[in-house]
């Protein structure tokens, strides 16, 4: 079989790739996906939420691209009938010493074209009845919506535009010739393709290494772990309420997310995985954990967040220490009302010099496109980094 394009990893970042190309006029093309079934890694395992777009360094490629697709996700909902909710966000001040993180929260909300409102402690209960805080900001354009339901979405339309989808086929080796690049699976089928296109997540750096290409970073796993409210406490949420995050921190903090179920879901956490695909705290791989041990990279990262690590893992095997932190931007939590939910894994790349990629990170090589980096919000945006994918792909 020949291909004009060969995707590999059916995440929403493939698919959002797949249908770009697609809808730009594709010859032919096929999504190659390592398991039985679409988004079953971290597409099929994330809070769901639709990022506005408030943390992101204006004109980063983050920035640009959590706004263009977080508009093009919501009118995709719209017309494909997704059930979606834009219920908007609320970040929380829990101190006056954070208030000056929010003030720069607000700023730069302005600066990537949200409409922010800057709450008083009095008015955080018109937003949100139990929270409690000595300021709030408030972000209209967030919602939240089921990234599986939009993934099986996607697969729909590329279908319907002529794409294919192979699942279980796992990229093992890839040969370069003058005139094409052969794929050879797990299973030693082989596919020839015009142009390949990785969007592997967890595996991201692995893939590339496998073409042939110097990945230049490594993708360290970090464990995302969530409680559900129970039933009697579901009250205490409407919609989604966040604390202010650490500025040194990648992530967000642990904090309450509506799903679109009307369930509510606290977390995640973020603790290094032992395994890239491992969901449960006693999840390891000799390999995964090696390749990140061995990386200097990561003793350059260790060597200034061990506390902050060290207070993850605690938070981890401790239901009290998660509750306490939720507990400060809602009072009335009580220990019992939380139940343990899934865990999703995210893929961060890390440099040789220790530092997390914040970026999405996109290499080109001779008709490849390696997709290194697509954390967090690259759901929300995968309509929008699907075209600026494809549109790097064409040119190369
Ligand atoms: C806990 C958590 C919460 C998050 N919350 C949000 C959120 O609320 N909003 C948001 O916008 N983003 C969120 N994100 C980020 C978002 O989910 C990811 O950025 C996005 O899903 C990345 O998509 P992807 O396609 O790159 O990766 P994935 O979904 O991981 O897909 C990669 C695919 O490649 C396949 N693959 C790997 N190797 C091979 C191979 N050799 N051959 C064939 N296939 C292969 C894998 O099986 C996998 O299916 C969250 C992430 C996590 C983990």
């Amino acid at each position: 079989m020949h291909v004009e394009f060969a995707i590999i990893g059916g995440g929403i970042v493939g698919l959002g790739t797949a249908l770009a190309l697609l809808e730009q006029g594709a010859r032919s093309l096929i999504v190659l996906e390592a398991e039985d079934k679409v988004a079953a890694h971290q597409t099929g395992h994330n809070s769901g939420v639709i990022h506005a777009g408030v943390y992101y360094r204006p004109g980063s490629l983050k920035a640009k691209l959590c706004a263009e697709g977080r508009a093009a996700l919501y009118a995709f909902c719209e017309a494909e009938g997704i059930a979606h909710d834009r219920c908007g966000k609320l970040i929380v001040a829990t101190s006056a010493a954070e208030q000056p993180r929010l003030d720069a929260l607000a700023e730069r909300a302005w600066a990537n074209g949200l409409t922010p409102r800057r709450l008083a402690a009095s008015e955080l209960h018109d937003y949100e009845p139990h929270v409690a805080g000595v300021a709030g900001l408030w972000i209209a354009e967030t919602g939240i919506v089921d990234y599986y339901a939009v993934a099986a979405a996607y697969v729909r339309r590329v279908q319907a535009l002529g794409g294919e989808l192979r699942t279980g086929w796992r990229l093992a080796a890839v040969r370069r010739q003058p005139e094409h690049l052969t794929l050879i699976s797990a299973t030693e089928e082989t596919i020839t393709c015009d142009h390949l296109i990785t969007c592997a997540g967890l595996q991201a750096d692995r893939v590339a290494q496998l073409c042939g290409v110097d990945p230049g970073v490594r993708i360290v796993p970090f464990r995302g772990e969530y409680y559900e409210l129970a039933l009697a406490a579901r009250a205490l949420v409407r919609g989604l309420v966040y604390p202010v995050p650490n500025p040194n921190f990648p992530f967000l903090g642990v904090h309450y997310t509506r799903k679109i179920d009307g369930s509510i879901e606290a977390g995640p956490n973020a603790v290094l995985a032992f395994r890239r695909e491992g969901y449960r705290k006693t999840s390891f791989s000799v390999r995964d954990t090696f390749d990140a041990f061995s990386y200097v990279g990561f003793w350059r990262l260790a060597s200034r967040y061990w506390p902050t690590g060290i207070g993850e893992f605690y938070r981890s095997f401790s239901k009290y220490a998660f509750w306490r932190a939720l507990r400060t931007l809602t009072p009335e939590l009580d220990v019992e009302h939380l139940h343990p939910a899934g865990a999703g894994v995210r893929a961060q790349a890390l440099a040789p010099n220790g530092q997390l990629i914040d970026d999405f990170h996109i290499v080109q090589a001779y008709r490849m496109t390696h997709v290194l980096n697509a954390p967090s919000p690259a759901a929300t945006a995968s309509l929008s980094i699907g075209k600026h994918i494809a549109r790097l792909a064409r040119e190369e």
